[in-house]
Formats: structure tokens, C-alpha cells, sequence
């Protein structure tokens, strides 16, 4: 039995490795989500015949068995339920949520072992610790996260003095800990509640400063650290499984956070401990020139009659539901000869890869879709740059002006293509609510409405052409 055990938890670590280099490339994403799918089953299992369960009192592997079950059919059908219904723009804030539950049920585990106190060695007593710290913050910093997300929180709370506040709490909180790591047999139920107490609390006030349009990066620094919450708590539980589980999540979410914060040029520092957004660096800056309008019937014919397009899709084809239309819209163009390519902006949208996973959705093959490096040297052979939804990742103030907030992140050189037309609604900013100079360029012209709607007018054009 010990060896069926084992070589499960091996296969459960295998599939969740493999599944995560899956999930590398667009093609095998959805087999890679399958697979660590399958591991994760494998791994639910198999605990139902771990040997702490096995060997345990006969009443005790009843009400625990009845409880397990009980939780898996409520969290897992809820986790179905809300899978399926969720709209894309929604995710982040989906994966929020989820992620919280993760480094929460880490936590959980952490606080039970530690009441098992005299039971651990100090290496573990110490992992169990900083399994719950790291948790518990995670847990309650992503609820936060999400109330942002979902506009249940609207307020963005900073007060002078937060980060030295925050600083005392963080203090506070490992001190506490190091007492509880430390403290030998002498276990106190009280220290043990003010610690978790603390690391809420910082896990809240950590969050409040952080402009909501940061959150999907600090909501994948919560990731990494849930994932090393759950690789601790692993370890405190000779659970081989969760202990690669953990590991694997942990490096992936560090790696994640790595990446958005350089695709935005901004070290996490200023991620976590500067509100971006919110004053929009750069309001009543002087752009000259004009935003020139252009009707939905000239823009299909600047396009139907170019030998190149570049679609540039950002947030706003996500708010619209656009990709469909937009798919259209190639396929008309390309029947007519038109060599239409996908420019994606690694920070394009709200989440990463969100824009690859929409064009996925509507049909478009891989092949005619790039990444900001292959593409960007393409630009100055384009007639048409076609920018759907995109404001921010366009920007060239981001190649020319040092004091812009976005000052430094690489962008899509659409303001290099022969002409460039803008799908937008007004005159509405991008995230970082600061003016696009590309919108007043001369050759740019603007093409008012909602996403889906324009695109739509575009394919019927077209096809009259
Ligand atoms: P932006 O948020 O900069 O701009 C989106 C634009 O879409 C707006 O200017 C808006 O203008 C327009 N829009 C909104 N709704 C519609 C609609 N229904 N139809 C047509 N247009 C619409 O998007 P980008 O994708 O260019 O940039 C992403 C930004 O998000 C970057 O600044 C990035 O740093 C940030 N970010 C990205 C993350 C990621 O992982 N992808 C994570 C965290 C932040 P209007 O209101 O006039 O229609």
C-alpha cells in the first residue's frame, strides 16, 4: 500500500510538472490544464488512503472521510458553477478569489499542526509558521485584491505614514511567529491567535494602498506565495504531492510577477509601494496636433486594398467581446489577399496572456499571431496598423518621454506603420490614464464606437468591396 501511495504522489508531481510546460505554448495549453487536472484527482485520491488516515482511530477516519467528502462536492461544485459562468474580463478577479482560498486552506493546515504542537521537530514548527505567515497574508490580501476587482471596494486607502504602519505590523507579525517557531513545548493559544490576527491584518493593510489596475500583478506575487505557503505546509505534512505542487506554483507565480513588472517596465518596488494610475502622470500635457475622425466605410477600404494589416487587440476588444467579429474581419481581408497579422503586447488587456486566450476562443490560428518581439521590426512594412481596444501598449510617449509613468515599457511600434486607425469609444484614457500621442499622430486616424460593433461594420464593408 506505502508503494501505490508513493508512486501516485510521484505520478501527481510528474503530471502537475508536465501539465505546467504544457500550458507554455497556446496549442498544448489546454492539455497542460488537463493533465495537472488529472494529477490534482490522482493526488485527492490517493489522500483518502494516506497512511495518517489509515492508521487512524476508527471514528476519526469516519468523520473525517464524511467531512472530505462534504467539502470536495460543495467546493467543487461551486468551483464548476462560478468556471463556467465567468465572463473573461472577470478573471483576475476569479483567480483572486481562488488564490486566497489556496494560501487560506494553507493557512488552515499550518494552524492545526501548530495546535499538534509538541508533536514537530523545530524545522518543521518553523516551516509550519512561515507556511502560515506567508498564507494568511495571501488569504487575506487577495480578498482584498478581489473586493477591488469586482468594485465591491472602490476607495483606494493611503494615509502618510502607511508603509511605516505597515512596516510595525510586518514586524509585529514575525516576532510573533519567531515566538511560536521557537517557543519549544510552551505553547499559548493566545500568541498563537494574535499571530494569525496580525498577518491578517497585514495582508489587508499591505493591499489597500495598491491601485486596483496594479492588482493582477500583486494578484500573481499572492500566487507565489501561496504556492510556497502550500509547499511549506507539504512539508510539515510529509505530503510529497503538495510539497512539488507548492514548489511548482510558487516558481511559476514568481517568474509570472517577474515578467508583467518588466513587460511594464516597473520593478514590483513600485508595484507594491507606489500607486500608479490613480493621478495619471502626464493629465494636461501638451499633445499637438488633432485626433482625426474616419468613417468605418474608409477605414475597409484603406484595408481591403493594403497588401499588409497588423491587428493590434488590447482591453477594450476584451470589454467588447470584439475577437469574433475581429476574426471576421481577417478572414474578409485575407480573402481578398491581405496579409493580416496579430500583434500581442505581453501586458495587453488585464492578465497575461488574456488577449492570446480570446483570439484562441474566436478561431484564430497561431500562426498569424506574435509576440512584441517578432513583430515590432514588421511595422514600418505595414499599410495598415488596425489598434482594437489597445491604448497603453501604443503609447510612443513610453519610447520618448522620461517623465511619463509608462516612460521605459516596450510598446508596439503602431506609429510606425504606413497609417494607423484606432477602434475606441471617445476619448477615454488608458490604464495608466495618461494621453496617447499616437491618437493625435498624422497618421492615425480615430474610428469611434464600441468594439464589436465597429468590427462588425468593418466585415460587412469589406465584404462589399
Ligand atoms: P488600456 O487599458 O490601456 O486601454 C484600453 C482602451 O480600450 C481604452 O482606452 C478604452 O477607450 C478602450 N475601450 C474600452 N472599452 C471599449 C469598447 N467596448 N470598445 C472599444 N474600445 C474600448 O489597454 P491596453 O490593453 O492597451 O493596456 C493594458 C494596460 O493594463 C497596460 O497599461 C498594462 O500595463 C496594464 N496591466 C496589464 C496587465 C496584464 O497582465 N495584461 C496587468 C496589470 C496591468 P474608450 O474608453 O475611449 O473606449
Amino acid at each position: 500500500m506505502d508503494f501505490i501511495i508513493k508512486a501516485s504522489y510521484f505520478a501527481a508531481a510528474v503530471l502537475f510538472i508536465l501539465g505546467l510546460k504544457k500550458m507554455s505554448s497556446p496549442k498544448t495549453a489546454r492539455g497542460g490544464i488537463i493533465w495537472a487536472g488529472v494529477g490534482m484527482v490522482l493526488a485527492t485520491l490517493v489522500t483518502f488512503v494516506h497512511p495518517t488516515l489509515l492508521h487512524a482511530p476508527e471514528d476519526v477516519i469516519f468523520t473525517n472521510y464524511a467531512l472530505i467528502i462534504i467539502a470536495i462536492g460543495v467546493a467543487g461544485g461551486l468551483a464548476w458553477y462560478t468556471g463556467k459562468k465567468v465572463a473573461m474580463t472577470d478573471m483576475p478577479q476569479m483567480i483572486a478569489l481562488y488564490n486566497g482560498m489556496g494560501g487560506g486552506a494553507a493557512a488552515a493546515i499550518a494552524a492545526v499542526e501548530l495546535v499538534k504542537f509538541t508533536e514537530m521537530t523545530q524545522t518543521v514548527q518553523i516551516l509550519a509558521v512561515l507556511g502560515a505567515l506567508i498564507g494568511t497574508v495571501a488569504f487575506s490580501g487577495s480578498l482584498i485584491a478581489y473586493a477591488k476587482l469586482q468594485g465591491i471596494l472602490r476607495k483606494t486607502v493611503r494615509f502618510g505614514g502607511i508603509q511605516l504602519v505597515n512596516g510595525i505590523l510586518f514586524a509585529a507579525t514575525v516576532i510573533t511567529g519567531a515566538i511560536i517557531a521557537f517557543s519549544g513545548v510552551e505553547y499559548s493559544p493566545v500568541v498563537l491567535a494574535a499571530f494569525f490576527v496580525l498577518a491578517l491584518v497585514f495582508g489587508v493593510m499591505m493591499t489597500l494602498p495598491i491601485g486596483g489596475a496594479d492588482m493582477p500583478v500583486v494578484i500573481s506575487l499572492y500566487n507565489a506565495l501561496t504556492g510556497l505557503a502550500v509547499g511549506f505546509e507539504g512539508f510539515v505534512l510529509g505530503n510529497p504531492a503538495m510539497m512539488i505542487a507548492g514548489i511548482v506554483v510558487g516558481s511559476a507565480g514568481t517568474l509570472l510577477t517577474q515578467l508583467m513588472a518588466r513587460a511594464m517596465n516597473r520593478p514590483i518596488t513600485n508595484v507594491l509601494f507606489t500607486q500608479f494610475g490613480a493621478s495619471g502622470g502626464g493629465e494636461g500635457e501638451e499633445v499637438s496636433g488633432s485626433m482625426k475622425e474616419i468613417e468605418a466605410s474608409d477605414a475597409a477600404v484603406m484595408m481591403a486594398y493594403a497588401e499588409k494589416v497588423i491587428i493590434i487587440p488590447g482591453y477594450g476588444m476584451a470589454v467588447a467581446q470584439a475577437q469574433h467579429k475581429i476574426w471576421e474581419l481577417t478572414q474578409a481581408l485575407r480573402n481578398k489577399g491581405v496579409d493580416v497579422k496579430f500583434a500581442i503586447h505581453p501586458v495587453a488587456g488585464r492578465m497575461p496572456g488574456h488577449m492570446n486566450v480570446l483570439l484562441a476562443e474566436a478561431g484564430v490560428p497561431y500562426d498569424i499571431i506574435y509576440d512584441l518581439d517578432e513583430i515590432n521590426s514588421e511595422f514600418p512594412t505595414a499599410d495598415v496598423a488596425l489598434v482594437i481596444g489597445a491604448n497603453d501598449v501604443v503609447n510612443p510617449v513610453a519610447r520618448t518621454n522620461p517623465d511619463s509613468p509608462i516612460y521605459g515599457m516596450p510598446i508596439l511600434n503602431a506609429d510606425q506603420a504606413k497609417n494607423c486607425i484606432v477602434i475606441k469609444r471617445g476619448k477615454g484614457a488608458g490604464f495608466s490614464g495618461i494621453e496617447n500621442h499616437l491618437f493625435f499622430a498624422d497618421n492615425t486616424r480615430m474610428l469611434y464606437g464600441d468594439g464589436q460593433k465597429v468590427a462588425a461594420d468593418l466585415v460587412a464593408q469589406v465584404k462589399e468591396l
